[in-house]
């Protein structure tokens, strides 16, 4: 059994948030989640890589971190279903694939965390999702410790959601995830940034292609603390895109759900004049208004503050609600950006 540690946070995510975390476990096996799940009489949090977690105050809960590693491999056909522990690390599993000729990871390249947060907000970029490539994940229960195959449909994956932000929000561990890729390749080029490629592009050249671009525009977490997008890109209905676009002939959208239209939230917070701005320790980075920055020694609030003011600026502009996309967790486990603001303000 791994003794559980108690820790600060500002290694244990992208945000670099400086927290007190009473114990960190880091379970090897199912049977030290076990362990662990059965004696914890606390609050607890399951945290990857961090990289899309906020802590909002001073203080975390228990801290439990999965470590399960490896990967098995299974040809059929074409097809290559491959199962990797959730502790793995997720950029390094797409070269693993890259490398090996298997397909369908390559526009997923860079994306910070781990194989077991993956299928959490169906993580996505460049034209493929999670979901286009997803098998199974195996789950392992909080409550009953039964370990069970979830087939990607159960999982609900939708634009950065899943039955794990809903249902089965806190109520158990990913512990392995099961891709299907190909060991035919298939370029995926309808992005923008790829759309210039040839038609024949190899693997190799829209992995680097992808690698290159979201170094270009992306701020590396090691040079500047941040968590990626902090807001989801909002869908609205047909009808208030329509009324938008009348008045914003400009603003970019993309397709959604019939019905509906994805809106760029970046595109709003850079039109309500917070693109580059510094608000105490916190920032909105110059190039990318959608990443907000800890320029030094942010804490929570200071996230939340300035995360308020872009919602709240960006409401009164385009009556648009942001939703965030980063995960808030105070001191009792898993909350919500109106429940964290709530705390800031009684403090
Ligand atoms: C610079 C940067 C760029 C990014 N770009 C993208 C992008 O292009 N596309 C995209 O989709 N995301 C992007 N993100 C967000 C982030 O990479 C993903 O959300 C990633 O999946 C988070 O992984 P993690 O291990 O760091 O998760 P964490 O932040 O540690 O956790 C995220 C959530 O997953 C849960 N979780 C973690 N492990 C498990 C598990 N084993 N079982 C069940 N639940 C678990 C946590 O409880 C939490 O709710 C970016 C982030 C950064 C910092």
């Amino acid at each position: 059994m791994i003794p559980a540690q108690s820790s600060e946070t500002r290694q244990l995510n992208t945000l670099a948030i400086n927290a007190k975390c009473p114990a960190l476990y880091l379970p090897e096996s199912i049977a030290d989640l076990k362990e662990i799940i059965r004696d914890l009489d606390a609050p607890f949090y399951l945290l990857g890589e961090g990289s899309n977690t906020l802590f909002t105050e001073d203080q975390t809960p228990v801290l439990i971190k999965p470590k399960l590693m490896g990967k098995s491999i299974r040809h059929d056909g074409d097809n290559v279903f491959i199962t990797v522990g959730c502790g793995e690390n997720w950029h390094e599993l797409v070269t693993f694939c890259k490398d090996q000729g298997y397909h369908g990871l390559e526009n997923l390249a860079l994306i910070p965390g781990s194989v077991g947060a993956a299928p959490v907000q169906n993580i996505g970029a460049y034209g493929v999702e999670l979901s286009d490539v997803l098998y199974s994940v195996q789950w392992f229960d909080f409550t009953t410790f039964d370990v069970k195959e979830m087939a990607a449909a159960e999982c609900q994956l939708a634009y950065r959601d899943s039955i794990f932000k809903r249902q089965l929000k806190g109520k158990g561990a990913i512990t392995a995830v099961t891709l299907k890729l190909s060991t035919q390749f298939v370029a995926k080029l309808g992005y923008a940034g790829l759309n210039q490629l040839p038609a024949d592009v190899s693997a190799e050249q829209v992995y680097q292609q992808v690698i290159a671009i979201r170094q270009s525009k992306l701020p590396n977490p090691d040079d500047i603390p941040n968590a990626g997008s902090f807001f989801k890109n909002p869908i609205v209905s047909h009808s208030v895109f329509e009324q938008l676009i009348q008045l914003n002939p400009n603003m970019p959208s993309y397709p959604a759900a019939s019905g509906f239209k994805k809106l760029a939230a970046g595109w709003l917070i850079d039109q309500a004049g917070f693109k580059g701005i510094r608000f105490g320790e916190a920032g909105v980075h110059q190039q990318q208004a959608l990443v907000l920055v800890n320029l030094g020694q942010a804490n929570g609030k200071d996230i939340i503050a300035l995360a308020n003011k872009i919602r709240t600026e960006v409401h009164k502009k385009f009556n648009v609600l942001l939703e965030p996309e980063v995960r808030f967790v105070d001191q009792h486990g898993l909350t919500d950006i109106d429940k964290a603001s709530q705390t800031c303000l009684n403090q």
